[in-house]
């Protein structure tokens, strides 16, 4: 890997995880596609990357819409070469108890966080297989492992991620393409920062490093895996949470 120039493609990089992994490998050598769902977002992320001194472009993706996923991976394809790693980290959560939860606040998580890494995989996959090299990271979630009042829309996107990442991994090791799951626990994005403060609270007790994680403590598992130091594990799930859950 170190001497050839590879190809990432990082889903959901405006912000958060997806940003921090976007401008880590971007930093490794890799040259990154990443993604945002607005042009403005898009345009953001070229900047970033372009002051940064890295290679690659920010692009708009709907990880729902498999028209927009296959624009992508044409665009990629036409201008930096075809995907040699895939980041599935685009996420969204729509939480409520189960007696109020609607079906439009299940179905839109498990389309946005699960059926949208069958469909990226799918699209990325066939390159890998031809090049007989490929890593396919997804960031799931600790709570996919321990489970989250409020969350089984979330919850089960989650642990379906690490489900569907097995499977995958058994399909297409002998193709030197490995499959792993990053699981964080409580990190500091956006995602976290309308936590009612006695959630929160609640939630610090329970983590014996007593603090919520960076993105940047969650891209360094990326970085590693997506490495060749990582070459022999695949079908695993890595947990980043300050101890909060030990599997
Ligand atoms: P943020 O809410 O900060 O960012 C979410 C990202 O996903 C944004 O870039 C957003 O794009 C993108 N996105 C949302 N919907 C879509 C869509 N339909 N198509 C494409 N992209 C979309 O999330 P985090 O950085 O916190 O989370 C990243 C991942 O990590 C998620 O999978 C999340 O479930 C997981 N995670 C996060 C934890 C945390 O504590 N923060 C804990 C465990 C797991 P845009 O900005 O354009 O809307």
């Amino acid at each position: 890997m170190e001497n050839q120039k590879r190809t990432a493609l990082i889903t959901g990089a405006t912000r958060g995880i997806g940003a921090a992994i976007a401008q880590d490998l971007g930093k490794l050598g890799f040259t990154v596609a990443a993604t945002a769902t607005t042009e403005a977002g898009a345009k953001t992320i070229t900047q970033r990357l372009t002051e940064a001194g890295i290679d690659g472009a920010g692009m708009v993706l709907d990880v729902t819409n498999s028209a927009s996923i296959a624009d992508v991976i044409s665009r990629i394809e036409n201008d930096f070469g075809p995907v040699d790693v895939l980041v599935n980290n685009a996420g969204i959560t729509k939480d409520n108890i189960i007696m109020r939860m609607k079906e439009d606040e299940w179905l839109d998580v498990i389309d946005t966080n699960l059926t949208a890494i069958f469909r990226l995989t799918k699209a990325c996959v066939r390159s890998m297989v031809k090049q007989r090299w490929g890593r396919i990271v997804t960031i799931s979630s600790v709570v996919g492992s321990m489970g989250n009042a409020g969350q089984c829309n979330y919850a089960a996107t989650k642990a379906g991620a690490g489900g569907f990442s097995r499977a995958l991994a058994k399909e297409l090791g002998s193709r030197n393409i490995t499959v792993n799951t990053v699981a964080p626990g409580f990190i500091d994005t956006d995602m976290t920062k309308d936590l009612p403060e006695e959630a929160r609270k609640g939630m610090l007790a329970q983590i014996p490093l007593a603090r919520l994680g960076s993105p940047a403590e969650v891209s360094e598992v990326v970085k590693f895996l997506v490495s060749e130091s990582a070459s022999y594990i695949t079908g695993e799930t890595i947990h980043v949470n300050g101890g909060m859950y030990m599997g």
